[in-house]
């Protein structure tokens, strides 16, 4: 596996995989690896010539209170994994060489960005979609692999490839859990172990919404309802939000039809665990 640490040399490899008129799948990450990232590397593996991933813990999507710097950061068992995926190349670029010096311009998707996440993390969303699109424009892959488990980024992501014309096709995988349900997540390893042992109600809500929703409820507030009883009573999580939005424009919805997407973020202790489902 080859190791790019400046854009430059992204470049020159980049070109010479263009030059040979090879594809590239690209998975963006901030590393301290999962099996939830090993399955967009899987993907990428399946349909592209290239697999290149990126490692970078992306200071502008983090706010002044967050945890950029307490954030994992595992090089070495990273590529360790990523190795045996048979992953081409890595790219670590430092915060320096992607906001160098008299930086001034980002990336804003209206709207969508403002919405259940982004109304508790001002910001957050505006540096993710400016770090994926530096990205984009550095690696110009044929297509991005992203991971259903951060629901609204996929909405904001994709809203901005086709807003902007970026030349990529969006690859949404199926977010991975753990046996009970919690989905992977490198802020997992925050969790004490009595909050490990809570956190699974999370999806138990979610899972409890879905059958509530094939049996025929399509009341949004019952809905809501039943999913916080579910988590006050099984666990001391604090509830942040639990919404049912339409899915691509994130706008709550008044009935469960189809094509909405029930999200939610809850605390366990000082750690955030975020989950959602498309219904
Ligand atoms: P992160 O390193 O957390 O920024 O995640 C990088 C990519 O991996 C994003 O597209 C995430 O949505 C995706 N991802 C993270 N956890 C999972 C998971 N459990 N299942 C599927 N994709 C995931």
């Amino acid at each position: 596996m080859i190791i790019l640490r400046s854009i430059s040399a992204v470049q020159k490899y980049i070109k010479k995989i263009k030059d040979a008129h090879k594809t590239i799948g690209f998975v963006p990450t901030m590393g301290a690896l999962h099996q939830g990232h090993m399955n967009l590397v899987r993907q990428a593996r399946q349909h592209h010539n290239k697999v290149i991933v990126s490692i970078f813990v992306n200071p502008a999507q983090f706010g002044p209170s967050e945890d950029f710097k307490k954030y994992p950061r595992q090089i070495k068992q990273d590529s360790l994994f990523l190795d045996d995926e048979k992953v081409d190349a890595v790219f670590y670029p430092t915060a320096e060489m992607m906001y160098p010096r008299g930086y001034l311009t980002y990336v804003n998707v209206e709207s969508v960005s403002e919405k259940l996440c982004g109304h508790y993390r001002s910001g957050h969303f505006r540096g993710v979609a400016t770090v994926v699109a530096k990205l984009l424009n550095i690696i110009r892959p044929d297509t991005i692999y992203l991971g259903q488990k951060d629901g609204q980024q996929v909405v904001v992501l994709e809203r901005m490839v086709k807003d902007l014309n970026f030349p990529v096709k969006v690859k949404v995988i199926p977010t991975v859990r753990e046996k009970d349900g919690l989905a992977m997540s490198s802020r997992n390893r925050y969790l004490t172990e009595t909050d490990r042992q809570q956190a699974p109600v999370l999806w138990q809500a979610l899972k409890l919404a879905k059958q509530m929703i094939v049996s025929g409820v399509k009341d949004p507030a019952r809905i809501e309802n039943a999913m916080r009883a579910h988590i006050t009573q099984n666990s001391q999580a604090k509830i942040q939000y639990i919404e049912l939005v339409d899915k691509n424009t994130l706008e709550t919805v008044t009935e469960c039809r189809k094509n909405f997407m029930i999200a939610a973020a809850i605390y366990l202790g000082a750690t955030r665990l975020i989950d959602n489902i498309i219904v």
